[in-house]
């Protein structure tokens, strides 16, 4: 196990409630990732 290589493959944004903007990533494996960016300082937080 392990071998799997995850692709990211873009899924779209949103924005949070907190006005983040989220951006979503699903490999075709099933895994996601949301990905926020804070748009006051532009620094990307997971
Ligand atoms: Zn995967």
């Amino acid at each position: 196990m392990g071998e799997h290589v995850h692709v990211r493959i873009g899924h779209g944004v949103r924005v949070s409630d907190d006005g983040d903007l989220v951006e979503l990533s699903r490999c075709r494996c099933g895994a996601t990732w949301a990905k926020s960016y804070r748009v006051a300082d532009g620094a990307p937080e997971e």
